[in-house]
């Protein structure tokens, strides 16, 4: 990260404290930690922190072992290191000495929270650090359009290699793989085949893929940093008419959403308005999560597009639009794209196509 955009990123949390009159930021190992920093911390019993002042210079709570990686990675950073057999908050006693009021990241493990929750007054810093992060800069933007275009390509070659007798492991193992050769990192997939589609957050399983039932494809990869997300449904073979309904009224649903997301636009009317198609058609009981998440950094993040959510969407953030019907012991369709809210509307990352009828005929192959 270049001096300019950290700084600009320490000035706004910095910000943040003095409106909330709050004596120190604390965050633990996170993405919160990357974002502020550039570094990164793994999360791991050990206590890893970045401290920023409301007034000063920030430092990095380290222990010993992480020191050097986290140096190498922020060279700009002070680092307090602690030694194996210290206690890591006695040292960040000393430091931050009697502050009287905490803001503290996401990710703190129970016992230290508990620590500092018994010497000052802690309050969650995600409600401040969490929009500053949600809108994202043109560089940002910029790799998360690259990282959907290889989320384009990945669902659209694996869709294009489903075969029967494929089991959903082997395909989503194939997904991991063509992610991986192109050099994005931390790829994940979940496959769904025939009535497993009607779980949202199914796991892909060894149950083999047959001629004649729907597939659904939900897949991502980080590209520097920066997440994708897309989701695609298939059927194997000619679909019959419940299910090409059914993939209509979500594709509108898809749509409908997209068109309601501008700056300005409610997080809740994103979701009302890809709900209301699906509530029309008959099937509003069988949509059962919110609309859409944001992501960045994280493959879930905010903004969440859910009923109760009113807080406006602001230009720059990038979010899921991914409305579903999940028909119990039958079928399920979910359609997922990534925008960037404009001034306008919204912008979608991704590009695959919505051709849900794939060639049934061939024999099982790797799917390589
Ligand atoms: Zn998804
Ligand atoms: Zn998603």
């Amino acid at each position: 990260m270049n001096a300019p955009r950290r700084d600009a990123r320490l000035d706004a949390a910095r910000e943040a404290l003095a409106r909330e009159r709050a004596d120190w930021l604390l965050i633990p190992a996170s993405a919160d930690f990357l974002w502020l920093t550039g570094g990164h911390a793994r999360v791991t019993e050990r206590l890893v922190l970045f401290a920023l002042p409301a007034r000063g210079e920030p430092f990095a709570l380290v222990p010993r072992l992480e020191a050097e990686a986290l140096g190498g990675e922020c060279p700009w950073l002070a680092l307090e290191v602690w030694d194996e057999d210290e206690d890591p908050l006695a040292r960040l006693a000393k430091r931050v000495g009697d502050a009287r009021s905490l803001l503290l990241g996401e990710g703190f493990r129970t016992a230290p929270l508990l620590t500092l929750a018994a010497r000052a007054q802690c309050r969650a810093a995600a409600p401040v650090i969490a929009p500053l992060r949600a809108v994202k800069d043109a560089e940002e933007i910029a790799r998360m359009k690259t990282a959907a275009r290889h989320a384009d390509r990945v669902v659209t070659e694996t869709a294009a290699s489903l075969r029967p007798g494929l089991t959903e492991r082997q395909v989503a193992g194939a997904i991991l793989a063509r992610f991986e050769a192109v050099g994005q990192t931390s790829p994940w997939a979940i496959v769904a085949a025939g009535a497993n589609a009607a779980f949202p957050h199914h796991s892909s399983s060894d149950r083999a893929i047959a001629a004649g039932e729907c597939v659904l494809l939900d897949l991502g990869a980080y590209h520097e940093g920066y997440g994708s997300d897309i989701t695609r449904t298939f059927w194997l073979g000619r679909p019959p008419e419940d299910f090409a309904r059914v993939y209509a009224i979500v594709n509108e649903s898809r749509a409908a959403g997209i068109t309601a997301a501008r700056a300005g636009a409610k997080a809740s009317a994103v979701d009302a308005a890809a709900r209301a198609v699906i509530a029309a058609a008959g099937y509003g009981e069988y949509f059962i999560h919110r609309t859409g998440h944001g992501v960045g950094l994280e493959i879930h993040e905010p903004p969440y597009l859910v009923a109760g959510n009113d807080a406006p969407l602001l230009a720059g953030m990038t979010h899921s639009v991914e409305p579903g019907v999940y028909l119990p012991g039958r079928f399920g369709v979910r359609l997922e794209d990534l925008v960037v809210v404009e001034a306008g509307g919204a912008r979608r990352l991704n590009e695959a196509p919505f051709e849900p009828a794939l060639d049934a005929v061939g024999a099982p192959s790797a799917a390589g």
